[in-house]
């Protein structure tokens, strides 16, 4: 465009610039036109709402309203535009608009007539207002970003079935999905609230066993579980002067609860504690429901795992250990005594002429007797003793780092307690018998072998008459 034409081109920019429908018209569909020369400007419906009004000296003014990643590279085109090294614009920029928020803003034109000396007359160009595009283009990656933390965060909670585990997991894994200073697993009872683990509470002494009421009147939690939707407040002391405030220094501001759903039923309540007022969005609601979930089943599953465990290894009718626990735990005792080269002893226990008993008193309290007893042998041992029930009415004890004469000590002590025992609806005493074995090392014996011997010292005891010990 040069030459004769630059006379009409005036003409015409004249006319877009002056007042009239089709000046409206074109700031409608986005077109901008810059007179630099006498410093006059059509600005378009999409730069009016940035509030950047066609009285501003818009070409030094516009600049200074962009994003800091975008001002360096914008300014440097139009740097270029200005000193005539290119005559075309276009760029994708951020720019700050009316509410604070940013506006992505797509710009093309170019500089359709310059002055004698090369500095530019007329710009011509198109603006598109690409924020919602943008925005949802962020908002999916957003989401998928969110989604894959989701996944991974319920592959590490359910990988454990151990329930302090399982909890510690729990709250690990939130902090990456819902901030928080404090958090909590909490679990519901009838009345109340009960926390099992927490993090990031300056001494875990403040939470062990403490216990919210519920249900309580205008409660955040007590609304949470009713609803059976995460609940949360972003003026905690507002909503709710009565919140239990375990910080004393460090007060809970802002608050979510989402209740912990398993197979229909709420068992609990997730809490997150942030110190900062209006800290939680609804994005951060959302995910706490999402994880809440897994949460719920994987708090289940562990619980439920040590209700079997607890079911195998403990002896239904006496409380100590079940044979299957002796199987299981003895080996590993013995092995850790041959492997450290301690001694370990091993005493057999087998109630006298029982049968008796049975028949003299009848079978429920023969069982009400061999409870007691069973739980007398267990008091009298120290708590890294192992104690089982082998078989009907005898008892296995295991004593690390214990030789045999020392074991010979406790064992009748505990022999002579048993004797002196009263039992309900029993008017005589019931005795034991034991034999006692034992590894001392570099004695190279197996764990069966010691169950044999202690099994012959038995034998050799009830030979003896009962009620006595006899060492192998
Ligand atoms: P001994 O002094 O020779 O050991 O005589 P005993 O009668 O105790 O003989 P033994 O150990 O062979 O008999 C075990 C008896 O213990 C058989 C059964 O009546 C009783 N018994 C075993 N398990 C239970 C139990 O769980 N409950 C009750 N009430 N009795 C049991
Ligand atoms: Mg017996
Ligand atoms: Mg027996």
């Amino acid at each position: 465009m040069v030459g004769k034409n630059n006379k009409k081109i005036a003409r015409l920019v004249n006319t877009l610039l002056g007042d009239g429908p089709l000046k409206n018209l074109l700031s409608e569909i986005g077109v901008i036109v810059v007179d630099y020369k006498d410093k006059r400007t059509i600005t378009n419906d999409i730069w009016k709402e940035l509030d950047i009004s066609d009285n501003h000296s818009y070409e030094r003014s516009w600049p200074q309203f962009l994003h800091p990643e975008d001002r360096k590279r914008v300014e440097a085109d139009l740097k270029d535009l200005v000193e005539g090294k290119t005559d075309y614009f276009q760029d994708v920029y951020r720019i700050k608009g009316r509410s604070g928020g940013w506006r992505w803003i797509s710009n093309r034109g170019g500089v359709v007539l310059r002055n004698p000396d090369g500095s530019p007359w007329i710009f011509i160009g198109d603006d598109e207002d690409l924020t919602r595009i943008k925005e949802a283009q962020e908002e999916a990656s957003l989401r998928a970003r969110e989604a894959t933390i989701l996944n991974a965060t319920i592959g590490v909670i359910t990988s454990s079935l151990n329930l302090d585990e399982t909890v510690h997991r729990i709250l690990e894994q939130a902090q990456r999905l819902v901030p928080y200073d404090r958090a909590s697993v909490q679990i519901l009872h009838d009345g109340y609230l009960r926390i099992i683990g927490g993090m990031g509470f300056s001494d875990n002494n403040l939470i062990s066993d403490l216990k919210f009421p519920y249900p309580e009147e205008n409660s955040l939690s007590t609304r949470a579980i009713q609803e059976r939707h995460p609940w949360m407040s972003n003026d905690v002391q507002e909503d709710f002067p009565k919140f239990i405030q375990v910080e004393v220094d460090r007060q809970t501001r802002s608050w979510i609860g989402a209740p912990l759903i398993a197979h229909g039923d709420v068992i609990g309540l997730l809490s997150f504690d942030s110190n900062n007022k209006s800290f939680y969005t609804h994005r951060h609601l959302e995910l706490a429901r999402a994880f809440a979930g897994p949460v719920a089943i994987a708090l289940e599953n562990a619980r439920m795992h040590g209700e079997t465990y607890n079911l195998a290894m403990i002896d239904a009718l006496t409380g100590i250990g079940s044979r299957h626990s002796f199987d299981l735990n003895s080996r590993f005792l013995f092995e850790k005594a041959r492997r450290e080269k301690h001694s370990i002893s091993l005493a057999m226990l087998d109630l006298d002429h029982f049968k008796d008993v049975n028949d003299d008193f009848g079978h429920q309290v023969g069982d009400i007797v061999l409870k007691d007893i069973s739980k007398a042998c267990e008091d009298g041992l120290r708590t890294t003793d192992m104690i089982a029930r082998y078989g009907g009415e005898e008892i296995v004890i295991l004593l690390p780092e214990t030789e045999v004469k020392v074991a010979l000590d406790i064992i009748e002590r505990i022999r002579r307690g048993v004797s002196n025992l009263k039992f309900e609806g029993v008017n005589r005493s019931v005795t034991l018998s034991a034999g006692i074995s034992g590894f001392i090392p570099d004695r190279d014996s197996s764990l069966s072998e010691i169950l044999k011997e202690a099994d012959a010292a038995l034998y050799k005891a009830k030979a003896k008459g009962r009620n006595c010990i006899v060492a192998y």
